[in-house]
């Protein structure tokens, strides 16, 4: 008799895997600068995964023992169906969290279906308050359409919203306080991150755009008082309550603070590549798996389970060299 199947993910290195992270297309209605080239391929359809192969894909590893899946893109809500498949991903008994990470593009609308949806928190992507320069970071974006879309989800209620910027020197790193001042006046979170080099971008040197978590919090502290947390939301965020507000502020710090010994997390691109670190190539093909043997989850869940095996220690980013990592975050499932 053949050993029965685990019911959690380890890695080699004995990190608990239990937070998967699903990019449900790899188009999007913005070109954010930091995040892909101006012209874009994208994928086409027979080789992104179905809606059914995606909820498949998300069965095995609540069978697996993970309880939070976050859905991601691109940009997760222009791919038509999204709303049933989250529906459908809400109510897997095992799972405690499904989570969101938007633009916000389609919020106005979609905000209350997706909580309705089972769609317990989200994450927005807002780098700048000014509409001109919201226009020149994402290319295309409308930023009153996205401030309508967050409204909404305030409006909705999720048991939290958390805005993300990415901070870039020269481009935004001077609306730091005023960021952080919107979020408090909007009784959400927010976190920064430091630009990290996924693929090739054009218009933008990632090097000379640079600027640290440390550089932010000077900046932040003088307007605001941050008080040191311990507060952990099983993400790589550094947090800070802002003194006299429920805000709090996060800071993720891939290159000035590397959070790797405490990964919990793989990814799944819409292609079905399962990416065991954000930052390295390895990977295991999932898609294949699925497709050459339809129906058969004990070998869906093994493959997933040998792949753990692969899960690299660490990232290697380096903001002042060509990256190695060729994909984009968009392909990604940032
Ligand atoms: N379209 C959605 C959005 O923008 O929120 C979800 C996908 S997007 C790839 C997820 C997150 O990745 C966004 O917060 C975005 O700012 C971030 N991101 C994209 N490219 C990045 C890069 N090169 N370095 C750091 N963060 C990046
Ligand atoms: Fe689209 Fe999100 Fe990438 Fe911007 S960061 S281009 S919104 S996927």
């Amino acid at each position: 008799m053949s050993n029965p199947i685990p019911t959690q993910l380890f890695d080699r290195f004995g990190r608990k895997v239990d937070y998967l992270r699903m990019s449900i297309t790899d188009r999007c209605d913005f070109r954010c600068v930091y995040c892909m080239s101006e012209e874009m391929t994208f994928l086409p359809r027979d080789q992104v995964l179905s809606l059914e192969e995606l909820y498949t894909i998300a069965l095995a590893f609540t069978e697996l023992g993970v309880t939070k899946i976050r859905i991601t893109g691109g940009e997760p809500l222009v791919r038509k169906g999204a709303l049933e498949l989250l529906a459908r991903i809400g109510q897997i008994e095992r799972l405690h969290e499904l989570v969101l990470t938007t633009n916000a593009s389609q919020l106005a609308t979609m905000a209350l279906p997706l909580k309705n949806a089972g769609v317990k928190r989200i994450n927005i992507s807002l780098d700048t308050l000014d509409p001109a320069k919201f226009k020149a970071i994402t290319r295309t974006g409308d930023l009153h359409q996205v401030k309508r879309g967050i409204d909404a989800a305030c409006d909705v209620g999720f048991e939290r919203i958390k805005i993300n910027s990415v901070i870039l020197k020269d481009r935004n790193h001077q609306e730091v306080v005023d960021l952080v001042q919107f979020a408090v006046d909007k009784n959400i979170d927010i976190s920064f991150i430091e630009e990290m080099p996924l693929g090739i971008v054009s218009h933008h040197d990632r090097s000379a755009s640079y600027y640290s978590s440390d550089c932010i919090k000077a900046d932040l502290a003088t307007h605001f008082s941050l008080l040191a947390s311990t507060e952990k939301t099983g993400g790589p965020s550094v947090y800070y309550k802002v003194q006299g507000s429920q805000t709090r502020v996060g800071f993720i710090s891939p290159h000035s603070a590397n959070f790797c010994n405490t990964c919990n997390r793989v990814r799944l691109t819409v292609e079905g590549r399962l990416l065991l670190c954000l930052g390295n190539e390895h990977s295991v093909d999932l898609k294949e798996i699925i497709r050459a043997n339809p129906g058969d989850m004990d070998l869906l869940k093994q493959t997933i389970l040998a792949a753990m095996q692969i899960k690299p220690e660490k990232h290697e980013f380096n903001i002042h060299e060509q990256p190695i990592i060729l994909r984009h975050m968009s392909v990604t499932g940032g």
